[in-house]
């Protein structure tokens, strides 16, 4: 089989029939049947006939009147049809039409044209030209108006998004090539620790061992909640006298926070309106801010396949039992994981994510924030974006709720946030704890021994 040729073929049939639809578009409509307001593609898909005029032999611009015809023709046989006119041939009768001569023998080339099949009942009355010509100018102006109805993208929101994403790309490096320069990471292996009844809930529930990880890719919740139903029969005793002698990922960890700030402050100051802030509400926003803003960018190296913090290398990817060697326990880690599975379901575009990240720093009701006005209206600003944003660009189903889901995450991160600053209390305050922190971890998030 020639399927070379047959495409062609058909690529032939199918121009045709795109070229007859533009050309029964146009305000010239007595190529059409009164009734039908597109031609019906089969019947075109048979003609399949050179573009060359029937009547002259010119070149032919589609069907008019049933008959492929050029525009001359299409006009003459039309103003031939209105008029009623009666020619007669000065010659013989059988006058050969070319584009040429056709002007020369009117008689000829209208005998010419009803031989080739051009129909008068093809041709419009003035009131149904004017009819259809209504009909085309009402169905543009409903294309016009669903058009202007359609939520946009204003240029200057456009512009914001644009300064973020590339704020945000700036400010994370998806190499982690820099988490060599801090302290080195310190596994202890966690057989050794078993006794400790934290590190066996960790290691039933939140460890990534090889041998469960099928089970693990198949059905990452169940596990989750699973574990998280065995961590509801630990005492209270368990997670509170956790076992602080040896925060082994503590200096690595405390490193990785440290930078993590720094990454943050960043990104805040090239946030559109942020710097329009004074110093102490910069401060005031970015202080109380910042460990959310961490939890919601570090969703970028969080997976799913095995519920850990994957940054580069295997020294770099961090479970959950990598977190409590920092001093953390599970009632800030079960719901982190929750927060990161969840948002990492919304499947997030870049943009909203950079734009969740803004709305969550310029928050008017941090505390110590002056002008609560000012940070409002940049919140709102940031919000009004995102809403459009998602309108615009997120298709379905994704964008189902997105919004609302969304700004609930700024409201799990607030929990996320009270604890963190809670079990942060209590591991600052040992001074063997806190020496390992870096100056800037200290004074964001406190400092309890000075
Ligand atoms: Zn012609
Ligand atoms: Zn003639």
């Amino acid at each position: 089989m020639d399927i070379g040729g047959s495409m062609s073929q058909f690529q032939n049939s199918w121009e045709l029939y795109q070229q007859s639809i533009q050309n029964d578009l146009d305000i010239e409509m007595e190529t059409m049947a009164p009734c039908s307001a597109f031609p019906d593609p089969a019947s075109d898909f048979d003609r399949n006939i050179p573009r060359i005029c029937g009547v002259c032999g010119d070149k032919a611009t589609g069907f008019h009147f049933n008959a492929m015809t050029c525009e001359g023709c299409k006009g003459f046989f039309r103003r031939s049809m209105k008029r009623k006119a009666m020619f007669t041939c000065p010659f013989n009768g059988d006058c050969k039409i070319t584009k040429d001569n056709r002007r020369h023998c009117q008689a000829c080339r209208l005998k010419r044209c009803v031989d080739i099949g051009m129909m008068k009942e093809f041709i419009l009355t003035d009131e149904e030209v004017q009819r259809k010509r209504e009909m085309i100018m009402k169905r543009k102006e409903e294309e016009a108006l669903k058009e202007s109805l359609k939520p946009k993208l204003l240029e200057e929101q456009q512009r914001t998004i644009d300064i973020l994403l590339e704020a945000h790309r700036k400010t994370y490096d998806s190499t982690y090539s820099d988490f060599n320069q801090f302290r080195p990471p310190v596994r202890l292996d966690s057989g050794r620790r078993s006794t400790s009844r934290s590190s066996s809930l960790m290691s039933q529930g939140f460890s990534s061992s090889e041998d469960s990880s099928d089970t693990f890719s198949s059905s990452p919740e169940p596990r989750m909640l699973s574990s998280v139903e065995l961590s509801d029969d630990s005492d209270e005793s368990a997670t509170m006298s956790m076992d602080f002698s040896h925060l082994s990922m503590l200096p690595h960890v405390a490193d990785l926070v440290s930078y993590s700030i720094q990454k943050v402050i960043g990104f805040a100051k090239m946030i559109p309106g942020f710097k329009d802030l004074t110093a102490e509400d910069q401060i005031a926003l970015l202080k109380s801010s910042v460990i959310e803003v961490i939890m919601l960018r570090s969703n970028q190296s969080f997976s799913l396949d095995d519920m850990s913090w994957t940054c580069g290398s295997n020294d770099f990817k961090y479970k959950i039992s990598d977190v409590t060697q920092a001093g953390h326990s599970l009632d800030l880690l079960e719901p982190l994981v929750k927060f990161q599975i969840n948002l990492k379901k919304l499947n997030l575009h870049e943009e909203e994510h950079v734009l969740l990240m803004a709305i969550c720093i310029l928050s008017p009701d941090r505390p110590g924030v002056q002008d609560t006005a000012l940070v409002e209206s940049i919140q709102d600003h940031l919000s009004a974006i995102l809403q459009t944003y998602i309108l615009c660009r997120h298709p379905p189903p994704g964008n189902r709720l997105l919004y609302p889901k969304m700004i609930q995450k700024l409201a799990d991160l607030r929990s996320l946030n009270e604890e963190h600053s809670k079990q942060y209390r209590c591991l600052s305050f040992l001074p063997e704890h806190s020496m390992q922190l870096t100056p800037l971890v200290l004074e964001v998030f406190g400092n309890e021994i000075s």
